[in-house]
């Protein structure tokens, strides 16, 4: 109901203040659909990569349209990507078509504009990218989504941009062995028998905060898991491999104590947990909302992740509940997740005081602008994994310091 309220809200508030199109991205945004919801029922397999998979989708539509497109990665001639099976709304069958990774769905004529609207896309296929099914360090067997920048869309029909945040509901069935972690709380947990005979189980996640399709996941291993603490009430939950279970609690402990630090420093956390989760991630740590993910390498059990930690930590306020309306602003979170885990190393962690660490920075800086001479928002760049740079990160945080030293701490915090 809750939801409903919140949706008609939005409706409103985005037909009076429409989002700008003048964005020098390049994803070919539509002014005239905003995602509200998404339902992904992903089925799990152990004897092939292949997932089944549905999309409910729930979006608001200012104008009437013929057509409404969205990101979905076709097979390619290895045999990975997304296959379609059926569109529906309600009973009434879709005719689309699926061409250079999206999909064009033509609107019936009956649809009544504006208004609020739902279809379910029914697909399938084994990921080429995006949902990393894959062996861990110990030979298991494991799932994880890696969705950044814009490789959701391999996995998960969506716009798959940052300037359209939704909130979200995994649904996911995977043989009982697996336990799954993602957005949001665990609202229910059943056993289904599946067409084979075989018992998965199913886990219902459901995040209530809208958030970017960069940042929506889950992860399915054999996992150990606590609440490793609160944070004004939020359980902050660690999950590690089982074979890491000791050494994995130590590491991620101090997260909660981390939350804390934010919460009073820039405001309310957002989200309604924060599991910090150890997984197949490319990146070193990846900061999906309120489902974090650290690379495996990450738990040793030195009690030495607290840098690590307190940069993804910091992206659930800058990169997850403020988000970059275009990839080229994305100082607007790197910049701002290195400053904060400076300002935390600075209070908390021994040896690593804010001047030192500033002054590095603004050694790389230099460097970094001797070699190539690019301004922070510098919107030549066309693939996203370049902007994954100095500039974003280092100067960016720079920034920060140099505000909050014309400012005074007072008006800058
Ligand atoms: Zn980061």
């Amino acid at each position: 109901m809750i939801r409903k309220i919140l949706a008609v809200a939005v409706l409103i508030f985005w037909i009076l203040f429409p989002a700008p199109s003048s964005a020098k991205d390049g994803y070919p945004r539509n002014p005239d659909v905003d995602i509200i919801h998404y339902c992904f029922r992903i089925f799990l397999n152990d004897s092939t990569d292949c997932i089944e998979g549905s999309a409910g989708i729930t979006f608001a539509l200012a104008k009437k349209s013929k057509t409404l497109e969205f990101d979905l990665v076709g097979l390619n001639s290895k045999g990975r990507g997304m296959v379609i099976d059926r569109i529906d709304a309600g009973t009434q069958k879709l005719t689309w078509r699926h061409e250079n990774n999206r999909i064009e769905i033509d609107i019936p004529d009956s649809l009544k504009t504006p208004g609020i609207f739902s279809l379910t896309v029914n697909y399938s296929g084994i990921p080429a990218d995006g949902l990393i099914i894959s062996k861990n360090k110990f030979g298991d067997r494991t799932f994880f989504g890696d969705n950044w920048p814009d490789r959701a869309r391999n996995w998960l029909p969506c716009v798959d941009h940052p300037s359209d945040k939704a909130t979200v509901e995994f649904i996911i069935s995977a043989p009982e062995r697996y336990k799954v972690v993602s957005n949001g709380l665990i609202t229910a947990g059943y056993p289904v028998v599946s067409a084979n005979n075989t018992r998965n189980w199913v886990s219902h996640y459901k995040e209530d905060v809208p958030i970017p399709t960069k940042v929506m996941v889950f992860g399915a291993a054999d996992f150990a898991w606590e609440t490793a603490g609160y944070s004004k009430g939020i359980p902050v939950q660690t999950w590690v491999y089982s074979q890491d279970r000791q050494p994995g609690f130590i590491d991620y402990k101090p997260a909660a104590e981390i939350v804390t630090f934010y919460q009073d420093l820039v405001g309310p956390y957002s989200y309604e947990k924060l599991a910090n989760v150890q997984s197949k991630t490319m990146f070193g740590g990846m900061e999906n909302s309120g489902c974090i993910f650290y690379y495996e390498g990450s738990v040793k059990g030195k009690n030495n992740l607290q840098g690590l930690l307190a940069h993804e930590i910091a992206h659930q306020w800058f990169g997850d509940a403020v988000t970059e309306n275009d990839w080229h602003h994305i100082w607007l979170s790197e910049g701002f997740a290195t400053y904060l885990e400076a300002v935390y190393a600075d209070s908390l962690i021994p040896g690593r005081k804010l001047s030192a660490s500033m002054a590095d920075s603004r050694k790389s800086v230099i460097r970094y602008f001797e070699k190539t001479n690019k301004p922070v928002i510098d919107t030549t760049i066309t693939d996203n994994m370049d902007l994954l740079s100095t500039n974003s990160y280092q100067k960016g945080a720079r920034v920060l310091h140099m505000l909050r030293q014309e400012l005074g701490d007072q008006v800058f915090w």
